[in-house]
């Protein structure tokens, strides 16, 4: 697990497990958590390590209702939470069926996974949420369904950084399940917006040039 600099003060951090990689901004008041991890344990790691670069209240973003995003939840303590609506239905009805499922697929997680509280995120964002972090605004957005129907991307237009969550991948190809919307999904890449470093759900930080690609092959797909 590494912290990466990506500006100053927006970090993304590499995890080794499921290639997931999450994210932090810092404003001068708050800092906002991008993702919370796989389980509270993870969760717990992910708290303590952004304690180690700052002490700022903090709230997150969630960026799509899958499982391995949002389980690391509880470790924060109470704190305030965005995602889209249907995100936190998902989130507040789907967990279950999905920590069955990846539990008997991967046994290791089973008891990780029945350990962790489920927390549904609070704050809605419906299409554009601007927070004020303190000397730098970020921008939640929710661009239409794309690989869940409740995907939401951060901006951080300052210093040129977009969160993608899972509508962008390095290192696979992105996950297509049934809840995504291929045809959808192509033209929200379509509209990300300005940014010179794209920070996907799982895998490396990539530029526009590796976003265009996968737009292609998304489309490509359909
Ligand atoms: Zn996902």
């Amino acid at each position: 697990m590494t912290w990466l600099e990506l500006a100053d003060g927006v970090f993304a951090r590499r995890h080794a497990d499921l290639d997931l990689t999450l994210g932090l901004v810092l404003g001068t008041e708050r800092c906002l958590l991008v993702d919370t991890g796989t389980d509270a344990g993870h969760g717990a790691e992910f708290a303590e390590a952004v304690r180690e670069l700052t002490a700022l209240p903090w709230s997150a973003v969630i960026t799509h209702g899958h499982w391995d995003h949002h389980l690391g939840t509880s470790a924060f303590g109470p704190l305030p939470v965005w995602a889209h609506p249907a995100t936190a239905a998902e989130i507040a009805h789907g967990t279950a069926a999905q920590v069955a499922e990846w539990s008997a697929r991967e046994p290791f997680r089973a008891e990780r996974l029945a350990r962790s509280p489920v927390v549904v995120p609070d704050r809605e964002v419906l299409d554009r949420v601007e927070l004020d972090l303190g000397g730098r605004v970020v921008e939640l957005r929710h661009l239409g369904p794309g690989h869940t129907p409740g995907d939401v991307v951060v901006r951080v237009p300052d210093a040129g950084v977009l969160f993608a969550g899972d509508l962008v991948e390095q290192g696979a190809p992105p996950a297509v399940g049934p809840d995504a919307d291929v045809a959808s999904w192509v033209g929200v890449l379509g509209r990300l917006g300005a940014a010179d470093v794209v920070v996907p759900g799982h895998g490396n930080p990539v530029d526009r040039a590796f976003v265009e690609a996968q737009r292609a092959e998304l489309a490509a797909r359909r």
